[in-house]
């Protein structure tokens, strides 16, 4: 079975000749959106006669939502609006990445976005100065949808040489996380950091610290940038939060948080403050920190492997089994920020920060 796709073991070599061309003052703007899935992202090009300055410059656009899963094919123009504007790591300056949301004919949200109701509660929120970081945790898979150079017939040697890890024994895929990461740098993504996973094959990276409605965007032009490098490359990213079931470390998407209170002197209590407010709600935050209500979370959180169990919450310095964990340096400033270790790899970030930002913030969930 082949492993890598045919278009990447296309020849290359006359590729950088066609995209060395020069193309005057037409900028090429690829519109990006998340479809009907919820998980899946799309995106087209088009050209306008010269570079957007700001995402005011870039047209809105639309597309067939019937061929998406977001509309009926009788009615199936959607509004593509451009939110966030970034550089293109791919065909290079000045063309541009640019984040849509959608809106259904009506102008009112498409179901699968929920950024609409996420940079409400960010407006509402706005004097907190609220900060998040995700850690973004996926596995490279083979066409064939296994993991990554594990063997074709069987296992790696168990968990242990990986975390962090170098030599080719014990790391698969470094191309990927290096070239993705020059390329989220090139884009203006604020990527912080990258490390190997525990189970081979596994990764992550980090995004932030970004401000309220910031840190979905983003995360998700990450993720679109992520899953265009592994297209180059021939494999598949997946945000499966348990994509090998047994003795091997799942994927989630640890979100850090911090207010302007919890970072000043004394922060500490603000933070206890907000861990409360999140174990009552443990139930609610739960069904909203996979696109599946906790079923595919369920799979991860088993209470072991790193996690809390799933109908436990908890909370902890340095404690990396608990579903809050207050990271030492925290503890010992007294100050700074929490990790909320619950959401799954493939959580929509806004939906995780929304939800945070209400229980923490406003009046609760129902808010
Ligand atoms: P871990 O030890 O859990 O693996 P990482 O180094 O992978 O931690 O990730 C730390 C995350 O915390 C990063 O995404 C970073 O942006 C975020 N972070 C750091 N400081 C803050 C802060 N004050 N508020 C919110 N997030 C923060
Ligand atoms: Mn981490
Ligand atoms: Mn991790
Ligand atoms: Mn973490």
């Amino acid at each position: 079975m082949e492993t890598v796709s045919d278009s990447s073991r296309l020849n290359k070599i006359l590729r950088p000749h066609y995209l060395s061309l020069p193309q005057g003052d037409y900028c090429q703007v690829t519109y990006v959106w998340l479809d009907g899935s919820g998980q899946g992202l799309r995106n087209k090009t088009k050209t306008l006669d010269k570079e957007p300055k700001s995402i005011e410059d870039i047209p809105e656009w639309s597309f067939d939502g019937s061929s998406t899963d977001q509309s009926e094919g009788s009615n199936s123009d959607m509004y593509l609006v451009p939110v966030r504007m970034f550089r293109d790591p791919f065909t290079l300056d000045h063309n541009k990445l640019v984040l849509c949301e959608v809106l259904e004919y009506n102008r009112f949200p498409a179901e699968s976005n929920q950024r609409f109701q996420c940079r409400k509660v960010m407006e509402k929120v706005k004097e907190h100065c609220i900060w998040f970081g995700m850690e973004q945790e996926y596995t490279l898979l083979g066409i064939d949808g296994h993991p990554f150079s594990w063997p074709q017939n069987g296992y790696p040697g168990p968990q242990g040489p990986y975390y962090c890890g170098v030599g080719a024994g014990n790391v698969y895929g470094r191309d990927i996380v290096e070239c993705h990461y020059k390329a989220c740098l090139f884009a203006g993504v604020k990527i912080c950091g990258t490390n190997a996973e525990v189970m081979p094959s596994q990764w992550e990276f980090q995004v932030g610290p970004c401000e309220g409605i910031e840190m979905g965007d983003h995360l998700w032009v990450a993720r679109f940038i992520l899953h265009r490098v592994c297209e180059d490359f021939g494999v598949l990213a997946t945000m499966d939060p348990k994509p090998m079931k047994g003795n091997w470390n799942g994927a989630g998407c640890h979100t850090n948080v911090s207010t302007k209170l919890m970072r000043e002197e004394g922060g500490l209590q603000h933070i206890e403050q907000a861990i409360e407010k999140l174990g009552n709600n443990h139930a609610a935050h739960i069904l909203m920190y996979d696109p599946c209500g906790g079923q595919d979370n369920k799979r991860r959180l088993t209470g072991l492997h790193e996690t809390a169990h799933i109908n436990d919450f908890s909370a902890g310095v340095a404690n990396r089994g608990a579903s809050i964990r207050i990271p030492r340096q925290v503890g010992q400033e007294q100050r700074g920020y929490f990790e909320d270790r619950r959401p799954a790899a493939n959580c929509d970030p806004y939906v995780v920060t929304g939800a945070i930002a209400r229980t923490c913030l406003l009046e609760g969930l129902e808010e």
